[in-house]
């Protein structure tokens, strides 16, 4: 593995997508980016790499719901299934009043590589709705979430593509599109969807499971870099579901964490922030601003905090070139989806920063989804030390074949990531051949 950028790829020749903006620094820009890079070493497999820059299919739906005065309104709903060589569609539901096409196209990318990556045998999907949910209330967030569901109802399926939660969407959304799927088809179909309230099929150790997975890529990452765990010192940026999650497993394995910041402030104690005691402050307040075990940090100076290991766990595109160059800390976990900009990855390679990139780092969630699935068609539920157990064999056996293609190839995790993905995706694609 090295150090250096990937650059000096010459980029494909490429047929432009009418419904996409060709900015590079879009999210699809982003993923075309990161595909130019890893088509020279796909050997043989690189003729069919046009396939990972098209998404098969695409669905653009309106959703039409009464609200509770009596108005009629409309919001803009898509589905998009990026890839579907290796298994049906994965991938979340995200509601914000930002989502777009494009946007969601991206995401249905990664999707397909995070699913590939880890070996999960799912193609990639991801949808959304361009709603701001806090504005509705919760009949209006029902009546939205039954009605995209009934339009999208068209393509989705246990067999074909299974939805999940994403950014504004939780288990009471999923319960409720598992119900709209049932109701349409006449049979309740359990596995339609993962992310369920456990009542409802869904899985234990889901709500943990990203946040477990952040903290076991970084366990290895410190191992193989001969760092103690013990004693490394953890700075997070969020502390929501994935970077509390991941904050209380390096505390229970003797890590301090120093450093936290989210939407509404920053604190820091050197001497290791108590775990707990921070997540019952912020159910309290709902931030980490204020909390009296640590002194305030500024929101620009979380980023000059020494650290081993720094865990962006937020926003996407908060390690900026200008951060980059700043960073005090040897690892850098991509909790969140898309934290780093391209040319930040390039310094942070520079530096010699060891970056282990989101389609590994945050894959957990999935492979928890994963096994939700596994057991609604079966049926049959595991315990939770169970699905813990596989998740990490599943995400050590992963990320240590991602390591070796790394160094042998002396590229960065991400591309090495990426390599090991699309050559699994191409193989397939080749495999099945083209119909007709
Ligand atoms: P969440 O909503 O539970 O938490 C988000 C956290 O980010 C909160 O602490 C919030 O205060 C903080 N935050 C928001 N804006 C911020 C800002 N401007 N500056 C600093 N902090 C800010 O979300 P989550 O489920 O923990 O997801 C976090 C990231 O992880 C997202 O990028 C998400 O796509 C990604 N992810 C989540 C999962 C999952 O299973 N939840 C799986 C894969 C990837």
């Amino acid at each position: 593995m090295t150090t250096m950028p990937d650059s000096g790829q010459a980029a494909p020749m490429r047929t432009a997508l009418s419904y996409v903006s060709p900015s590079g620094t879009s999210p699809w820009g982003t993923y075309l980016s990161q595909v130019d890079r890893v088509v020279p070493y796909l050997g043989p497999l690189a003729r069919w790499a046009e396939t990972l820059r098209r998404p098969k299919r695409a669905l653009i739906v309106d959703v039409p719901i009464e609200l509770d005065n009596g108005e009629i309104t409309h919001f803009e709903g898509y589905r998009v299934q990026h890839n579907l060589s290796r298994g049906p569609g994965k991938g979340g539901v995200r509601y914000h009043p930002d989502v777009t096409l494009e946007e969601v196209m991206a995401l249905s990318a990664w999707m397909t590589v995070k699913n590939a990556a880890v070996n999960l045998p799912y193609g990639g999907a991801k949808g959304g709705i361009r709603v701001d949910p806090k504005k509705l209330s919760l009949k209006e967030l029902e009546r939205v979430t039954r009605r995209y569901t009934s339009e999208i109802g068209l393509i989705i399926g246990p067999h074909q593509d299974i939805p999940a939660p994403d950014v504004n969407t939780n288990s009471q959304i999923m319960a409720w599109m598992m119900d709209t799927y049932s109701m349409n088809t006449g049979a309740t179909a359990t596995g339609v969807v993962t992310g369920k309230p456990v009542e409802l099929g869904g899985s234990l150790g889901r709500v943990k499971a990203t946040g477990r997975g952040v903290f076991v890529t970084g366990r290895e990452a410190l191992r193989r870099l001969k760092l103690p765990l013990e004693g490394a010192r953890i700075a997070i940026q969020g502390f929501g579901n994935v970077g509390a999650n991941a904050a209380s497993m390096f505390a229970y394995h003797d890590a301090k964490v120093v450093a936290v910041q989210d939407h509404g402030g920053g604190v820091i104690n050197n001497g290791g922030l108590d775990v707990a005691a921070l997540t019952d402050h912020v159910a309290r307040f709902g931030t980490v601003a204020g909390f009296k075990g640590g002194d305030a940090l500024g929101l620009e100076e979380f980023w000059d905090v020494e650290s081993d290991v720094l865990i962006p766990a937020a926003l996407e595109g908060q390690i900026t070139e200008a951060r980059a160059k700043r960073l005090r800390t040897k690892i850098v976990l991509e909790a969140a989806n898309g934290p780093t900009v391209p040319a930040a990855d390039d310094i942070l390679g520079q530096r010699g920063i060891v970056v282990l990139p989101d389609v590994i780092c945050n894959a957990g969630g999935v492979i928890v989804s994963y096994f939700e699935w596994v057991q609604d068609f079966s049926s049959f539920f595991w315990s939770e030390d169970e699905i813990n157990l596989r998740l990490d064999k599943i995400l050590t056996g992963a990320l240590s074949h991602i390591w070796s293609t790394a160094e042998k190839h002396n590229i960065s995790l991400r591309t090495g990531a990426f390599t090991v993905a699309c050559a699994r995706i191409l193989q397939a694609r080749a495999e099945r051949g083209l119909y007709p």
